[in-house]
């Protein structure tokens, strides 16, 4: 399906877009779509809109079904993967030796694993990303580009989003902390049904919390019923203490979302495992329509492990790096390599162990979509933009009873079609909704 943008054509001239671009601001403001600043990241007092896209984008909606039929698959491929210890040992054998923060959330799983996971109850929040491939003869297709299962934001920002576009719609018939916005969203949802919410930091874990006898978590003379991680997914986030906080808490029998062994799933070594032949049909045996339906959406993943395979995909990467792009094993945007930096950084790493610290994927090439992206500080303007497709998913797992498994919702980001990488935080992205056609 060709894509549209048809509520951008009907602008054309300036006066107009600064006053759409005005009502959208105080629109995003009265409906929370909020953000701290980068400068001011802890305080309250200084507050931003988060960046947004002035018009909704087009998703085919046969795009949007496809992508939340699937999620229900990826929660049990998560799930599945979170129990199979033997896997991810072998999927992440060659990481561990490289990485160290991989190595020691994996100390982390093999010693809860060790001592018997103690909570009978798994629960997953998670989020698969895609990109829409433009085929020929217009022929859209969705390629995933990761997928997230830790610390998964953006859907309490996403949530308002529609309802800042529809008031911009209507005008159109006429004429650190930084994300905390994201996080009190959930939290008053919870408050609203009576669950108290707390906040604490590693800091406050390692210094006041401790396990009872019976391994319930306590932290400032609260039982902690579940643990919902918002932070912890990059190296820098840890000092040596919070390693010992972390360990606390997986053993405890308190719900972890996710546990250890959902964030080591998440790791893209894990993605890049997946894609090879038999891995799919090992975790749905007798389900061929699930493995078909997952496989569809996979883009070229490439091992950079040390023996043939690996060699091949360098070769592949030397001969032509702008069909690729080169990831290392970090989350939160920004990390990735493109371009003639993914020679520059191979041709360091070629002949040793360290290059197995990446993995190589094919590049999605979505055809883009013009609209206007508001961010505080920058010029307007309609340009060419390529969105990203969040969705997603949720699952309650008890003892071996799957209790729950759903889609979720979505969070569609935008961003300039120039900009290679780049998340919310990055300042790169912004957020948008789907207006499916
Ligand atoms: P992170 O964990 O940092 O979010 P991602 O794998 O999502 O890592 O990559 C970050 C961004 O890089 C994505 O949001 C997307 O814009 C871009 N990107 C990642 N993989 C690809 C790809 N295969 N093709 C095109 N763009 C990609
Ligand atoms: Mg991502």
């Amino acid at each position: 399906m060709a894509y549209h943008s048809a509520l951008c054509d009907i602008l054309v001239d300036e006066a107009q877009l600064e006053q759409f671009a005005l009502v959208a601001k105080d629109s995003a403001f009265r409906h929370g779509l909020l953000m701290r600043t980068k400068e001011d990241p802890n305080s309250p007092e200084v507050l931003s809109y988060a960046p947004f896209t002035l018009f909704p984008s087009p998703i085919p909606k046969s795009i949007y079904e496809q992508a939340k039929l699937l999620q229900r698959d990826f929660n049990l491929l998560v799930d599945k993967i979170t129990q199979d210890s033997k896997f991810l040992e072998q999927a992440l054998a060659s990481i561990i030796k490289v990485d160290h923060f991989i190595a020691r959330l994996f100390e982390i799983y093999r010693k809860t694993l060790q001592k018997g996971i103690s909570s009978p109850i798994t629960i997953g929040l998670i989020r698969s990303d895609y990109m829409f491939l433009c085929g020929e003869e217009g022929v859209t297709s969705l390629k995933q580009i990761e997928f997230n299962t830790i610390s998964v934001g953006g859907g309490g920002l996403a949530s308002q989003v529609p309802a800042v576009h529809r008031s911009i719609i209507m005008f159109l018939v006429e004429d650190s902390q930084m994300n905390i916005y994201d996080q009190r969203l959930i939290e008053n949802e919870l408050w609203s049904r009576n669950i108290p919410v707390i906040r604490r930091r590693f800091e406050d874990i390692s210094k006041r919390g401790h396990l009872d006898e019976e391994k319930r978590l306590f932290i400032d003379g609260q039982e902690v019923g579940l643990v919902y991680y918002r932070y912890g997914y990059l190296p820098q986030q840890y000092i040596e203490k919070d390693w010992e906080a972390l360990l606390m808490m997986e053993q405890s029998r308190a719900v972890k979302c996710p546990n250890i062994g959902a964030h080591l799933a998440g790791i893209k070594k894990v993605q890049q495992e997946l894609a090879r032949p038999g891995v799919l049909e090992h975790f749905f045996p007798g389900d061929p329509e699930a493995v078909s339906r997952i496989r569809s959406v996979f883009a070229g993943l490439y091992s950079l492990d040390l023996g043939n395979e690996g060699d091949q995909a360098l070769d592949m990467a030397f001969a032509d790096p702008d069909q690729f792009v080169l990831k290392p094993q970090r989350e939160g945007g920004g990390n990735n390599i493109y371009g003639d930096d993914i020679c520059h950084v191979l041709s360091k790493v070629e002949q040793s162990l360290e290059r197995t610290a990446f993995i190589l994927m094919e590049k999605i090439r979505p055809q883009p979509v013009r609209n206007c992206i508001l961010r505080r500080g920058t010029l307007l303007k309609i340009q060419p933009c390529i969105n990203e497709l969040g969705m997603f998913g949720v699952y309650v797992r008890h003892g071996t009873e799957m209790t729950l498994n759903e889609f979720a919702g979505h969070l569609l980001r935008t961003k300039n079609s120039e900009h290679n990488d780049g998340g919310l935080m990055a300042g790169v992205a912004a957020l948008d909704s789907p207006y499916l056609v």
